[in-house]
């Protein structure tokens, strides 16, 4: 697995996570590293935050309400419902 992407001038480097790990807030909101304002890297540490460092592939954008992710890494309780906005622009 390489050990980062290409970036866009957006996104921060984060050391922990790589681009795609889908990183869920304990308010059930799936972010990801570095695409928004709302989350620094060190907030996202068990037992507050899970995330997903191997996500399906399309499991960001088939995330809602009727298809909830569940973290498979930090906290495993955490299940995310919801896509932070500001990450899906950042994305597309
Ligand atoms: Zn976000």
């Amino acid at each position: 697995m390489p050990r980062s992407r290409p970036s866009s001038p957006a996104r921060a480097e984060w050391r922990r996570f790589p681009a795609y790990t889908i990183l869920i807030s304990p308010t059930r909101y799936a972010h990801l590293p570095g695409a928004c304002t709302h989350v620094e890297e060190d907030y996202v540490r068990a037992p507050r935050w899970g995330w997903i460092p191997d996500p399906a592939p399309g499991l960001w954008d088939r995330l809602s309400n009727s298809s909830p992710a569940t973290a498979t890494a930090g906290n495993t309780a955490r299940t995310a419902i919801r896509r932070c906005e500001e990450c899906q622009t950042t994305l597309s």
